[in-house]
């Protein structure tokens, strides 16, 4: 039997956690606004706390998708901890710290991309594959990289989100808005810089308008710096940007079109369909990552 474990989607503006022990069997949920960091870890523990009272069972370990950026260095005197974030007052919170003295389970802890990647690896889109990426495109644009089944973290973590793409400016003039880098891919291809460039959110212009080709331009540039850089069997894209469902068939013509018959594999000469592809868990692969990491931690 795969054990009772918790899973906390921590976000910038709302927390999610659920109590089961994979997809089928989510047995409570409760999300509510992301406030003070004291407020809001302790009403996680209190979550927890009163389903354990409830139901006599105890979650064995949690899992937590955290919005970063965060410390993941083990004996670092910050692990565990949200650091330089711009959100007021979550500035060097422990996240880890109180959850663990709250609960007194094992914790484990990511980054909500990474997070999201591994429930998509262990009950989504990439069940059964070692190497893949989970891209998430909305309110910022982030990357989770799983190599040989293991997240990659390296020297801090990926940020596919701030890769350099060749931006014509003929075609396309706008300035692009991450506040580091200007035209980076975030700056770019956001949900804000879509609606920085044409005036309006993107969710709101129609499938044939101009926007849509420059945007898939710009996913398909990157789905081709990553094939050729880490050589993923699978690219999933999700985030609210890719609700935009129109988005896919043009991304797999504009990659093939850019491999030019490079890369002799049939995931992409003649799969790429199934290749890029949505999340197979939807708007739930961080909860279910989360509930992964967690079992992951009392199974090794
Ligand atoms: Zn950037």
């Amino acid at each position: 039997m795969p054990h009772l474990v918790g899973g906390i989607e921590a976000g910038g503006t709302k927390f999610v956690c659920i109590i089961g022990t994979g997809p089928d069997d989510i047995r409570a949920e409760i999300r509510f606004p992301t406030t003070t960091p004291a407020e809001t870890l302790a009403r996680a523990i209190e979550f927890f706390k009163n389903q354990e009272q409830a139901t006599g069972q105890a979650v064995e370990a949690i899992g937590v998708a955290c919005f970063g950026p965060i410390d993941l260095h083990p004996g670092s005197p910050t692990y565990g901890y949200i650091t330089t974030t711009p959100k007021p007052g979550w500035q060097f919170t422990d996240v880890v710290g109180p959850l663990r003295a709250g609960l007194g389970v094992p914790i484990a802890f990511d980054h909500d991309v990474v997070v999201a990647g591994i429930g998509e690896g262990t009950f989504g889109a990439a069940v059964g594959l070692s190497d893949f990426i989970y891209l998430t495109i909305g309110t910022g644009i982030g990357g989770g990289v799983i190599i040989n089944h293991k997240p990659v973290h390296g020297l801090v973590h990926p940020e596919i989100g701030h890769l350099r793409l060749p931006h014509d400016l003929a075609r396309d003039p706008f300035a692009g808005n991450c506040s580091f880098h200007g035209d980076c891919f975030e700056g770019l291809a956001s949900g804000p810089a879509l609606e920085k460039r044409w005036g309006q959110p993107g969710y709101t212009l129609p499938p044939d308008h101009p926007a849509w080709e420059i945007e898939a331009e710009y996913l398909a540039l990157a789905a081709q710096n990553l094939v050729v850089t880490t050589s993923p069997q699978m690219l999933i894209f999700g985030g609210g940007v890719m609700e935009q469902t129109h988005l896919f068939p043009r991304i797999h013509k504009r990659v093939v079109e850019l491999l030019n018959g490079y890369v002799q594999s049939p995931s992409i000469l003649r799969k790429i369909e199934s290749y890029i592809v949505p999340p197979g868990l939807g708007n739930r692969s961080g909860g279910l990552g989360a509930i992964a990491m967690a079992q992951q931690l009392l199974t090794a």
